[in-house]
C-alpha cells in the first residue's frame, strides 16, 4: 500500500464497486497528511486553515444549528483540481463539503468535522452563451444574479430566481434545486438545467446532458444530482436552458382584511387558470417588518398581501391582471393596485425580496418551508396561526403561494434561553400540519441537515431505503457531504 508522508492512504473503490465502507472517525493525522498531499499534488491550491477562513465557512443562513470547525477550505479552479481533490480525499477517507455562497436554510453547506470544504469563487465563469441553441455554459461558483444579467444583455432569460438571487451562486441552485418567485410559471432550477459535470466520490468525471433540449437516454442522472445537496458528487460545471426575454413585467398589489381572503384569492385566481410569473404572499406581520425596514409603500394596515406579476405578451398581460383584479376583489380584498410603471414595479419586487432580512433582524428567527397542495394553503396558514399562537411567539408567514409553498418564520428575543427550544417545538408543529395537508416539509431549500429526521415520515421507508442505496453506490465510502439529507 502506497504511503504519502504519514498514515497510509487506503484503496478507493471503483463507483458501483464493492460495499460501503463506514467513514472513519476524524483523525487529526490523518487530515494532516491529507493536506500535506494534497499541498504537494496541487501546489498552487489555495488550502486555509486559519480559524477566522474556517469560521467564515462554518455555517450557512439555517439558525439554531451547531457544526464544528472544518479540517480546511481550498478553492480549486479547475475540475482537474477537484477530481484530484476527491481521489486524496477518497485515499485519506477525508469528507468533503461543496459550498456555494452559504445563503442556504436547511445546513446542507455547514461544516463536518475533520472535513474539507470546497468553495467554487474560482470557478464562476460563463464558458459560452449560445443564442442558436438558446442554452449557457457555466461553472458553479457563478451568482445567480450576474448569470441572470449576463444572458439578458443577449435578449436571454434564465428563469430561477431564488429571493436571494443576488447573493447565491448557480452551484447552490443546483445543490439544493431552488425554487424562487417565477417558478409557479417556469418551474425550479430543474427544468432549466440540461446538463452536469460531476467529480463523483472516486474522483471520475461524469457527464451527465449536453446542449440538448430532448434526450432520453437511460436514467436522468441530471435530475438525481439537482437537489441532491452535494451528497452524490461535486458540480464542476452545468449546461443551462435559456428563454427568450420576456416583456417587462406589470405588478398588481392586492391587499385583504384577512389571510383567509388571501388564501381565497389564490385558489380563485388558479381556478380561473391564470398563471402569472410571479404570485406572492405576506402576512400583516411580515408587511409592517418589510414596511420598517425599506419603506417600499405597502399597507400596513392590511392583514395580507398578494404581489402578482405577468410577463404575458402585449395586452396579455393587462388582460390576465384584469382576472387577477376580479379574483382578488371577489374574494374580498379592500383594494388593488397596479404598478405603473418598470421601475416601480421593480421596487415592490425588492420589497418583497426584502421579507427576510426585515424579519431577520428582529430576533433569533428561523424561516422555515413547507408546501401544501394549493387548494389547502388557507388550512396551513391557519396552522401556522394556530402553532405561533400557542407558543406565544411572534412570526411572519410569507412565500411562494403560487406553488403552494410558504416560509413561516419565528422570531424569539436574542436574551431567551430557551429560544432555540421554543423554535424546534413550532417548526415541528408545521412539519407535522404541512404532512397532514398532503404536502412535504421542504418546497425549495432542501432536507440538509435540519430535517433529515422528517425524511422518512416525507417520503416513506421504501423510497428513502432506494436513495440510501443510491449513495451506498455512488459514494461507498461515504465522503460526500456526509450527515446530510439522509438520516444516520
Ligand atoms: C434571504 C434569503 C432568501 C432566500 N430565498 C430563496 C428562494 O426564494 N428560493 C430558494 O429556493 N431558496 C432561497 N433561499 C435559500 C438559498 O439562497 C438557496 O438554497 C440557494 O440555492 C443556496 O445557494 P448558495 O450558493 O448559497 O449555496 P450553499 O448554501 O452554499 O449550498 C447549498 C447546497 O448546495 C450544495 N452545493 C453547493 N455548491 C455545490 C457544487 N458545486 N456541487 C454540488 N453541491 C453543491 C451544498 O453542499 C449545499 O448542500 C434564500 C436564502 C436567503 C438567505
Amino acid at each position: 500500500m502506497a504511503t504519502e508522508g504519514g498514515p497510509s492512504i487506503l484503496p478507493v473503490p471503483e463507483i458501483g464497486a464493492g460495499r460501503p465502507v463506514p467513514l472513519p472517525p476524524p483523525d487529526p493525522l490523518r487530515g494532516a497528511a491529507f493536506l500535506a498531499a494534497l499541498g504537494r499534488r496541487l501546489p498552487g491550491l489555495p488550502i486555509r486553515t486559519d480559524p477566522v477562513d474556517l469560521e467564515a465557512v462554518r455555517r450557512d443562513e439555517t439558525a439554531n444549528l451547531h457544526p464544528p470547525l472544518p479540517l480546511a477550505v481550498a478553492a480549486p479552479a479547475t475540475v482537474g483540481e477537484v477530481a484530484e481533490i476527491v481521489r486524496l480525499a477518497a485515499a485519506y477517507r477525508v469528507p468533503l463539503v461543496p459550498r456555494g455562497e452559504g445563503t442556504g436554510l436547511s445546513g446542507g453547506a455547514v461544516a463536518v468535522a475533520g472535513g474539507l470544504t470546497l468553495t467554487f469563487r474560482r470557478m464562476a465563469s460563463i464558458r459560452s452563451i449560445d443564442e442558436a441553441d438558446v442554452v449557457a455554459i457555466v461553472q458553479p461558483g457563478i451568482l445567480n444574479a450576474a448569470f441572470k444579467l449576463a444572458v439578458a444583455e443577449r435578449g436571454l432569460f434564465y428563469p430561477p430566481d431564488p429571493a436571494s438571487y443576488e447573493i447565491c451562486s448557480i452551484g447552490g441552485n443546483i445543490g439544493t434545486n431552488a425554487g424562487g418567485l417565477c417558478c409557479v410559471k417556469y418551474g425550479v432550477t430543474r427544468e432549466a438545467v440540461l446538463g452536469l459535470e460531476v467529480v463523483l466520490a472516486d474522483g471520475s468525471v461524469m457527464r451527465t446532458g449536453r446542449s440538448i433540449v430532448k434526450d432520453v437516454a437511460g436514467y436522468d442522472l441530471t435530475r438525481l444530482i439537482v437537489g441532491s445537496q452535494g451528497t452524490l458528487g461535486i458540480v464542476t460545471e452545468a449546461t443551462l436552458r435559456l428563454r427568450p426575454a420576456p416583456p417587462p413585467k406589470l405588478t398588481l398589489l392586492a391587499f385583504f382584511g384577512s389571510l383567509a381572503e388571501a388564501g381565497a384569492a389564490v385558489s380563485r385566481i388558479t381556478a380561473a387558470h391564470v398563471v402569472p410569473c410571479t404570485l406572492e404572499m405576506m402576512d400583516a406581520f411580515t408587511i409592517r417588518a418589510v414596511e420598517d425596514y425599506g419603506h417600499f409603500g405597502f399597507d400596513t394596515t392590511a392583514a395580507a398581501m398578494l404581489m402578482v406579476e405577468s410577463d404575458a405578451p402585449g395586452p396579455a398581460a393587462a388582460d390576465e391582471l384584469r382576472v387577477v383584479d376580479r379574483a382578488c376583489l371577489e374574494s374580498g380584498a379592500t383594494f388593488t393596485v397596479t404598478a405603473t410603471d418598470p421601475a416601480e414595479a421593480d421596487l415592490l419586487r425588492q420589497g418583497r425580496r426584502s421579507a427576510w432580512w426585515a424579519i431577520e433582524r428582529l430576533g433569533v428567527a428561523r424561516m422555515e418551508d413547507v408546501v401544501v397542495p394549493r387548494s389547502r394553503m388557507a388550512e396551513l396558514v391557519a396552522a401556522v396561526e394556530r402553532i405561533l399562537a400557542e407558543e406565544g411567539m411572534p412570526g411572519g408567514t410569507f412565500g411562494h403561494v403560487g406553488d403552494g409553498n410558504l416560509h413561516p418564520s419565528f422570531i424569539v428575543p436574542r436574551d431567551d434561553p430557551t429560544a432555540e427550544e421554543r423554535i424546534d417545538r413550532a417548526r415541528h408543529a408545521v412539519y407535522a400540519a404541512a404532512l397532514e395537508l398532503g404536502g412535504s416539509v421542504t418546497g425549495e431549500h432542501g432536507i440538509g441537515v435540519a430535517k433529515r429526521d422528517w425524511l422518512e415520515r416525507t417520503r416513506g421507508a421504501g423510497a428513502v431505503r432506494a436513495m440510501r442505496a443510491i449513495k451506498d453506490a455512488l459514494d461507498p465510502l461515504g465522503i460526500m457531504n456526509p450527515g446530510k439529507v439522509l438520516p444516520d
